[in-house]
């Protein structure tokens, strides 16, 4: 099957500068959690991507010098010739696919707080950066940058323009976007300066402008030049000749850079999750951009839909497709188009757990590609598995995302899988869970799923089948997997988070309750010590179906986990519009049936609220019954030829879906294979060279 015509548009060369990138799918600078620490992990991701088609591959945020260090966050650098050869290892792999490799150069101005460096940060006017995230939290204000720093930022940034080529980049950027240091000079309320580089939009723009005119200097023949801007805040204040000073900004700079790559100010805005925001969501902040420079532009907006990709290079917004987490959860999007599989891209759901990684300090993690991170350490590709030698019978009992990616990877292997379920649909908990307010993309993880497994003539598919030891001795597979998944407890802990066993009485719920259509009478406290969405996107479903509903966590805020998912913010937004009171630092201590007994967490200060209802969104455990009496009967499971009995995902230990899926993964992938020694390749750092390493001459 061929390109549909339609889309032909989408695989369009487009000049940057100098360099051409072979097709519009861009995917943009974003974090990989990698580092210069594990060279080959990150250069096997990105490769996966250049692989599948995506035109251009950019690094995440590279610093160009030890004063900008967002340690203990895992950033890059491109500071000595150690570092050029780590990157190197990427753009020699994206090249191999015809790609371009792009390299966003860094600096974090007054919003990192250079704790490895211990060097002062620096601002336009030393006024710091405030966070809410505690992990961005420091207690080390910025300096004042004099004309000798400017002039050492200008200098740094051209040097590492000139390494970035010398490591093989087609394309290098200036960064002036979501707080960081160029971002600092265009917004007056960081920039107080009374010389040439403040006041006016012209001033506040001429540090970005020297920036973007030293690395053409420095690369300009060679290198495309991009500029990376954030536009949301100068897009909302009005222009003196223009409607808004991000018009005056594009205008100013009109054709300076080889390409605008225009983004939205705060990581919940411009990565926002699906729960709260749709695709496209930039569209209102970046669509004039195109109208005031005759320079590319690339944006993003969690695009997936091919539809939707060639609308906004057609009605003249985009002219290249950034792409962050729509690479990450299927590298072969752009081969999937051209083929005219669309029907086969695994679509990013918008759930935002790669972005945890990287505020975790780990290498990418996503829900839907369970390989993001793995094509190096575990040799994992996301469009290919090693055929099994000798196809075995198995059986999977379960069909939640765990079940559904262990019968898929079996299945590709040449399996003959049958997956059971004693649901009425597939799913597992997504069944019930993408009926919550903003959850129903989360299904693209069934829904890619299943859509695969009916097309394949080895995998035989069971609704409303409960299956015991019985059934699994009669049907006599191979092999068992066990992916029964979890349930949520009544279990509650003490203050010194210890636990207290259950609280349990005709009217304790919990979520399992309420998606299987037990719903709370009368008002509802939801006690959430989960921390992640359950207990906030329940409150919130609850409160739109007219229960008046309480929220109480021993947490500081809301769901306070997803503070790493970018949607802590918008989730108190939903919860205030549904005039849900939040009580935070509280303790469960009891229920009556006509008040619930709270205590404070620090000052055992105790209170009560009245309700008739208490929902519990706590611990889960494994629902492994089933396990267990296979385990009481081992003789029957070896008469029946039984090879072996595993659990997959929550059945095996409770998680976030993401990890389900990737439980699911690996033992589809290593069923019947000797266990390696260690779970994963171990990558190392490059020191083995002098830091003076040669720098490529520039071209003539
Ligand atoms: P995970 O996230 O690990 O995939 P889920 O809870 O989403 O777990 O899914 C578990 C699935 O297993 C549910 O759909 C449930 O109906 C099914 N299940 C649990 N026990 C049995 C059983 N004994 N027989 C068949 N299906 C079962
Ligand atoms: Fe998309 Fe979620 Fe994967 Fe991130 S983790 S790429 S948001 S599916």
């Amino acid at each position: 099957m061929g390109c549909n015509p339609r889309y032909e548009v989408l695989f369009e060369p487009v000049r940057i500068g100098p360099v051409t990138a072979p097709n519009r799918f861009y995917q943009v600078p974003h974090a990989s959690g990698m580092t210069n620490a594990l060279p080959r992990v990150r250069a096997k991701f990105r490769e996966t991507k250049a692989e599948g088609g995506w035109g251009v591959i950019c690094t995440g945020a590279c610093s160009i010098d030890p004063s900008s260090d967002d340690a203990p966050l895992p950033y890059a650098t491109l500071w000595d010739g150690n570092d050029i050869r780590a990157h190197a290892l990427m753009t020699e792999a994206v090249h191999r696919h015809g790609s371009l490799a792009g390299v966003e150069l860094w600096h974090g101005g007054a919003s990192v707080m250079n704790r490895a460096s211990r060097l002062p940060p620096l601002s336009p006017s030393g006024i710091p950066w405030m966070a809410t995230h505690v992990g961005f939290m420091g207690n080390l204000r910025p300096k004042t940058m004099d004309r000798a720093d400017i002039s050492d930022v200008l200098k740094w940034q051209a040097e590492g323009a000139r390494k970035a080529r010398t490591a093989g980049f087609d394309i290098v950027y200036v960064y002036a976007g979501m707080g960081y240091l160029g971002y600092e000079f265009l917004l007056p309320e960081y920039n107080h300066r009374t010389d040439e580089y403040g006041g006016s939009i012209e001033n506040r723009v001429r540090f970005v402008r020297e920036l973007i005119e030293v690395t053409k200097d420095a690369v300009g023949k060679d290198c495309g030049v991009a500029l990376r801007v954030s536009l949301e805040e100068l897009r909302a204040r009005p222009g003196r000749n223009q409607p808004s000073e991000a018009h005056e900004l594009v205008e100013l700079l009109g054709d300076v850079p080889d390409l605008f790559d225009v983004k939205m100010d705060s990581s919940p805005t411009d990565c926002s999750a699906s729960r709260f925001t749709g695709e496209g969501s930039h569209e209102p902040v970046i669509d004039f951009v195109k109208s005031l420079t005759k320079k590319p532009v690339v944006g993003v907006g969690r695009f997936t839909s091919p539809d939707t990709m060639v609308s906004q290079i057609r009605r003249g917004v985009l002219d290249l497709i950034g792409g962050a987490r729509p690479s990450i959860a299927d590298p072969f999007l752009p081969a999937k188009i051209r083929e005219g599989r669309e029907d086969e891209i695994r679509e990013c759901i918008g759930c935002n757990i790669c972005i945890s990684s990287w505020h975790d300090g780990v290498p990418v993690r996503c829900t839907q590609n369970p390989t993001a991170g793995e094509e190096w350490r575990r040799g994992w590709h996301p469009e290919r598995v090693e055929r099994a030698a000798a196809p075995e019978r198995v059986l999977i009992v379960g069909g939640g995302p765990a079940g559904l990616e262990c019968a898929l990877t079996l299945g590709r292997r040449g399996h003959r899988v049958t997956l059971a379920d004693s649901g009425s649909a597939f799913g597992g908990r997504l069944t019930f869970e993408k009926t919550l307010p903003g959850l129903s993309a989360w299904n693209r993880v069934v829904d890619y799923r299943l859509g695969r497994l009916k097309a394949m003539p080895n995998v035989e598919l069971f609704l409303e089948s409960t299956l015991g030891v019985d059934e699994i001795v009669d049907l006599a597979p191979d092999r068992v997997v066990l992916a029964t998944g979890a349930r949520w407890t009544t279990m509650l802990y003490s203050a010194m988070e210890i636990p207290v066993g259950r609280l349990d009485g005709e009217k304790i719920f919990t979520p399992d309750d309420i998606a299987a259509g037990r719903l709370p009478e009368g008002p509802t406290l939801v006690f959430d010590f989960d921390n992640y969405y359950m207990g906030g996107v329940l409150t919130e479903h609850l409160a739109a179906q007219g229960v008046p509903v309480t929220y109480a966590t021993p947490a500081g805020q809301a769901s306070a986990w997803t503070i790493m998912t970018n949607e802590l913010p918008l989730v108190h937004r939903a919860l205030s519009r549904r005039n849900v009171p939040v009580v935070t630092l509280q303790t469960l201590k009891a229920f009556d049936g006509e008040a619930a007994t709270l205590s404070h967490l620090f000052t055992s200060e105790e209170s009560r609220v009245p309700c008739r209802s208490v929902v519990i969104v706590g611990l889960r455990l494994p629902r492994d019954e089933l396990f267990q009496a296979l385990e009481t009967r081992p003789e029957e499971i070896a008469a029946a030829g039984i090879r072996s009995v595993d659990r997959i995902g929550d059945a095996l230990a409770p998680g976030a879906i993401a990890h389900a899926v990737h439980s699911g993964h690996k033992l589809g992938r290593e069923l019947g294979l000797a266990v390696p020694a260690r779970p994963y390749r171990r990558d190392m750092p490059i020191v083995d060279i002098a830091p003076d390493f040669p720098m490529r001459p520039a071209a003539e």
